[in-house]
């Protein structure tokens, strides 16, 4: 009876306790006499709760409020920089480690290759190791956690796979191994996020989407990719593969003519097929491997460019916005028709979804401004109805996959998932809300 009473009593504390961080996360800067009117408990237990967060380095105060003529009343608000997590996430060809902070700044990031093979003792311990020296050098901090990013849960269906042999056994190295490993190492936790949601998370609480309910972001790199965020809830789908966007197919394949007048796809006439199997997947005529495909069999038919370009060296991002700005009358044919794929599909996604905002990441935004403009134009010209849709880009969100695996790990650190109420909450530029 009395360990009843005591777990009651202990549980009742947790729950006041993360009521309040919860609270404080959601409105920024928040005085005790707020949180006492927000959480009906008394001043003085508010007072005692908030100076043992304090003492812990999770909240701190943050100036002071004129709440009338004599009364100051403190600020507080989450220890920001403080907290951190350590995040990793695997692309092709590279490991990355962030170190973020609760805001969302990146303190450290390091990228490591890829191993060619998975020798998986050796991939294991370099991974530990780095984690260990990214905890030592971080000592003065208190990291939350160590999340890791990881593609869909069915690793036979992930596109990677076509580019390197040993990731689709990756994801199941990830849950079988690696996260076991990291939880008998380390005495904080550790979890696996799938990345389909992970822009979403991330973009909500560090990038252009903070307060948007409904909004998407979309991947335009090697693949083209689609995150979807409905009332504020990021949607996965039955197999974690919402937001295949690359994976649809726009009219008869979006009409590409290739050099001496080849059709490369679309029109009735001669179709692509995807890796995927089908023909004419929207990627086939909008991802950047496809455009430098097209813009290599141009440059072998000796179509005239300004792209200044070694026989057999690799055509970037750079070169072709060199290109764009020096008027490339074959460049800004090949972008043109890739922007408008693009936004025919986008447009689709909108008259589907009608989100307020479209957030686009991905390393093709650095083809720049001709691309964007072409690719916005496109987008709204195939839009219809009342969809005002915003469209920003988010160069930093490379990052968005392990930034979004911090948030992650903020959240569960926060319980937010059982305090989400707290976040309905209505934000006052006047700190009081009304309530004095
Ligand atoms: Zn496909």
């Amino acid at each position: 009876m009395r360990n009843d009473y005591n777990d009651m009593v202990s549980n009742y504390n947790e729950h006041k306790r993360y009521l309040i961080l919860n609270i404080v996360n959601h409105l920024g800067a928040v005085s005790r006499t707020r949180l006492a009117v927000l959480t009906g408990y008394q001043p003085a237990n508010i007072t005692a709760l908030t100076k043992q967060l304090i003492d812990e380095h999770i909240l701190v105060e943050t100036g002071s409020y004129s709440a009338g003529p004599g009364r100051k009343r403190t600020l507080l608000e989450i220890n920001k920089n403080r907290l951190c997590a350590i995040s990793i996430s695997f692309s092709v060809s590279a490991i990355t480690f962030i170190v973020a902070q609760f805001d969302g700044t990146i303190l450290n990031e390091i990228n490591i290759d890829f191993p060619k093979k998975l020798s998986e003792p050796d991939f294991l311990f370099h991974i530990i190791t780095h984690i260990r020296q990214l905890l030592n050098a971080y000592q003065e901090k208190t990291i939350l956690g160590i999340g890791i990013c990881t593609p869909s849960n069915d690793p036979a269906s992930y596109p990677i796979a076509r580019f390197h042999p040993s990731y689709p056994r990756l994801v199941d190295w990830i849950h079988k191994v690696l996260l076991p490993e990291l939880r008998k190492t380390f005495d904080i936790p550790a979890s696996v996020f799938y990345d389909v949601t992970l822009a979403i998370t991330a973009a909500q609480n560090f990038g252009a989407a903070r307060g948007v309910n409904d909004f998407i972001c979309v991947e335009l790199s090697n693949g083209i990719g689609c995150s979807i965020c409905c009332n504020g809830k990021a949607v996965t789908g039955a197999n974690s593969l919402a937001g295949e966007l690359g994976h649809t197919v726009v009219g008869a394949g979006g009409t590409v003519i290739g050099a001496g007048g080849t059709v490369l796809g679309g029109g009735g006439t001669a179709h692509k097929l995807c890796y995927c199997g089908k023909p004419d997947c929207i990627e086939c005529y909008s991802s950047f491997p496809e455009l430098v495909k097209c813009i290599r069999g141009a440059l072998k038919h000796n179509v005239l460019s300004k792209l200044a370009i070694e026989p057999g060296s690799p055509i970037t991002t750079r070169d072709i916005r060199l290109a764009l700005e020096a008027g490339d009358q074959m460049c800004r044919y090949y972008v043109r028709q890739f922007a408008n794929s693009l936004g025919i599909a986008i447009a689709n996604a909108v008259m589907l979804l009608n989100p307020k905002l479209i957030v686009l990441y991905g390393h093709m935004l650095e083809l720049g401004d001709y691309f964007l403009d072409t690719l916005k134009t496109a987008v709204h010209e195939n839009t219809s109805l009342e969809m005002e849709v915003n469209i920003t880009a988010s160069p930093e969100l490379e990052k968005l996959l392990p930034l979004g695996a911090a948030a992650e790990i903020f959240s569960l650190y926060l319980k937010r998932d059982n305090y989400s109420w707290v976040y309905q909450l209505p934000i006052m530029t006047d700190e009081t809300g009304g309530m004095g």
